[in-house]
């Protein structure tokens, strides 16, 4: 058979042709076989793809670096295999599961009755170090069933095996490096000593395949970088985000619990928190107020034929509490608030005249999440989503939508985020069926989104294929004080419920139109928001949204009254003061209300008590000395004025 030549287009756009066969990376980096440091792997016809692997069709093929995601998740990716080498050559006995890429990092499962010892993860580290110095080839093989499964059952590595029983096909991929041999998709780096700078970070059991019925494991977590200057940058930041863990301050700051008896995942507010709460709550929704939205309240639980009516039995009953039963009825606890606000705007006839409809809520939403998956108040079972639902005509929708979006950056600033990524999700134009509506009504949409992205000039990314099948949406990302990204804002269309529901307007043309839904949410929900704004601020709320904004602390009992009388003063102006009148040391009082992180302190001496003044000191120890109490509270109000 004559070999056959394929057309190879690169990234620039040059193509060339060469034989069937041919690895990518020969494409990419010539004859000569040298691998430029930062190049990771390959992507051919969009899927990632080994160096090595032979091209066997025409193809674009382009670099794989670590600017790219995929090209950290193929890195880490490949760091996991050398950790699973390692504790393989160390513990033998130890049988392997998975071991994925996750977001800076990555981690493996290992069946082993014991945990890993501290020490143990060092000897594993130092292992791996050994791997990568001997720079395996990581080489990719493709095996009929029968071979996988003699060579796994053979190494008696019986979750291979009962990972293989449920892949469908003949033929799998694995990857050999030294004598180390895993099941696996890939693509890896080209060999071990492409991985730099690794760090083993913690262990964690884990139920095999999340299951609690199921076998527990051993997880180790750990990261890969590419130097060790970027290792040394993330675990700093590591380091910072544990001391700013909301978990840990919560408790600290007393601001939340959470009851076993009461529930996993279900929220107790103490004093403190729920001051913030009702704090972020009246600030949100005097600002919906002033921008034309109406304010609604729905119960916490519907009649299941609501929820058979919104479509969520179908496509969402796994994570909806169970059904409870009354008076032969059932109800279910709402998940969303969506149906409830539906049912508000089909209350009555809608003209065209009315619309836009905007209705919005601070409404409880109650979601069975695994127990596994729970955290702190960042992952919960009962919420409180800030939603609002729109109510309107086509034509509005961009309208809507820059009104939305103009309220989500004011909001955001409002509370400290200024850095954001924004992702516009649409359809995957190559699987229109899998989407619910007409093609005319999802162009007419996506280009309202985008459009309105584009007149704001906001940037953006693309997301193909990202919409949910419903419609598409905006997604809204923050960046946090240590440069955290977390999902909060999004905007979405959805022509499936207007559908569901019949929802209706009488048009100027006295016709029944469709009405356009836009769901939205600006903090996601106030559980998971606060825990990030806790995070965020390590704790140290501004003055505007701190539980307790002033103490005022006396040096000895002779100035006991007066202080109590500038606690009174304090209060009587709107500020949330406390006052410390104990026969303790002056630098005890203060060092205890540093820990609270309250924003101001007030001492009183004889010397403040002659001149009818305050010693003012901030947080974080600035000294600002004497001044009258009319000042001092003067100087707090322009703060809170200014939310700073
Ligand atoms: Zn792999
Ligand atoms: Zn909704």
């Amino acid at each position: 058979m004559s070999e056959r030549e394929i057309t190879i287009t690169l990234a620039d756009g040059s193509q060339q042709r060469v034989l069937v066969g041919t690895p990518a990376v020969e494409v990419l980096c010539g004859p000569s076989g040298h691998i430029p440091a930062e190049l990771i792997a390959a992507r051919v016809n969009g899927k990632a793809w080994d160096l090595a692997r032979p091209l066997t069709e025409d193809a674009k093929v382009e670099p794989i670096s670590w600017d790219d995601p995929e090209g950290q998740r193929i890195y880490h990716h490949s760091t996991t295999h050398i950790m699973a080498q390692a504790v393989k050559a160390l513990f033998p006995e130890t049988k392997i599961t998975i071991g994925p890429a996750i977001d800076d990092g990555f981690y493996y499962d290992f069946d082993r009755p014991q945990s890993f010892a501290p020490e143990e993860l060092e000897r594993i580290e130092a292992k791996m170090r050994e791997i990568i110095a001997a720079d395996y080839t990581v080489q990719r093989m493709e095996w009929p069933r029968q071979q996988v499964r003699d060579y796994f059952g053979q190494h008696g590595e019986d979750y291979k095996v009962e990972l293989l029983d449920e892949f469908e096909g003949d033929v799998f991929s694995c990857y050999q490096q030294g004598d180390f041999v895993d099941l696996c998709v890939g693509p890896h780096v080209h060999s071990t000593g492409r991985i730099n700078a690794i760090k083993l970070l913690r262990v964690a059991g884990a139920y095999w395949r999340g299951d609690e019925h199921k076998q527990m494991l051993q997880r180790i977590y750990g990261t890969s970088w590419p130097s060790e200057e970027l290792l040394q940058q993330y675990l700093h930041k590591l380091e910072e985000a544990r001391k700013r863990d909301h978990r840990v301050l919560g408790r600290q700051l007393d601001l939340f619990s959470i009851s076993e008896m009461v529930g996993p995942g279900l929220v107790l507010w103490h004093p403190k928190g729920a001051m913030v709460r009702h704090l972020i709550e009246s600030f949100w929704r005097e600002e919906h107020l002033r921008r034309g939205y109406d304010l609604v309240y729905t119960p916490h639980v519907g009649r299941i034929q609501l929820w058979e009516t919104s479509g969520h039995l179908g496509w969402y009953k796994d994570n909806m509490f169970a059904a409870m039963e009354m008076e032969g009825q059932n109800y279910m606890a709402k998940p969303m608030n969506c149906p409830f606000h539906i049912q508000v705007y089909q209350s009555k006839l809608r003209s065209y005249r009315e619309l836009p409809v905007r209705l919005f809520e601070l409404g409880t939403v109650y979601r069975y999440e695994r127990g596994g998956v729970l955290h702190g108040l960042l992952r919960v079972r009962g919420l409180t989503q800030d939603d609002a639902h729109i109510f309107c005509r086509t034509d509005q929708i961009k309208d809507e939508v820059e009104k939305v979006l103009d309220l989500v950056f004011f909001m955001m600033q409002s509370f400290g985020f200024e850095q954001y990524k924004i992702d516009l999700s649409v359809r995957d134009p190559k699987d229109r069926q899998q989407y619910i509506g007409s093609d005319a009504v999802w162009d007419q949409a996506e280009l309202a989104l985008e459009s309105t992205l584009q007149h704001m000039e906001l940037p953006y990314a693309r997301a193909e294929g990202e919409a949910n099948f419903y419609g598409p949406k905006i997604d809204i990302k923050l960046v946090d004080a240590i440069g955290r990204e977390w999902q909060l804002p999004t905007v979405q269309l959805d022509f499936q419920l207007p559908e569901r529901f019949d929802l209706t307007y009488m048009g100027e043309d006295g016709q029944r139109h469709r009405t356009v839904m836009i769901h939205r949410a600006i903090l996601g929900s106030v559980e998971r928001f606060f825990g990030i704004l806790i995070e965020h601020y390590a704790g140290a709320f501004p003055v505007w949204l701190a539980p307790v904004q002033a103490r005022v602390m006396t040096i000895t009992d002779r100035q006991r009254d007066y202080a109590l009388q500038v606690h009174a003063q304090l209060q009587t102006a709107g500020i949330r003061a406390e006052a410390d009148v104990r026969n303790e040391k002056i630098s005890y009082k203060i060092r205890e209300a540093q820990t609270e992180k309250i924003p101001y302190m007030l001492v009183v001496g004889d010397r403040e008590v002659a001149a009818g003044k305050v010693a003012v000191r901030v947080r974080g120890g600035n000294d600002l000395g004497p001044m009258p109490v009319d000042e001092c509270l003067a100087k707090m109000r322009e703060e809170i004025d200014r939310k700073a």
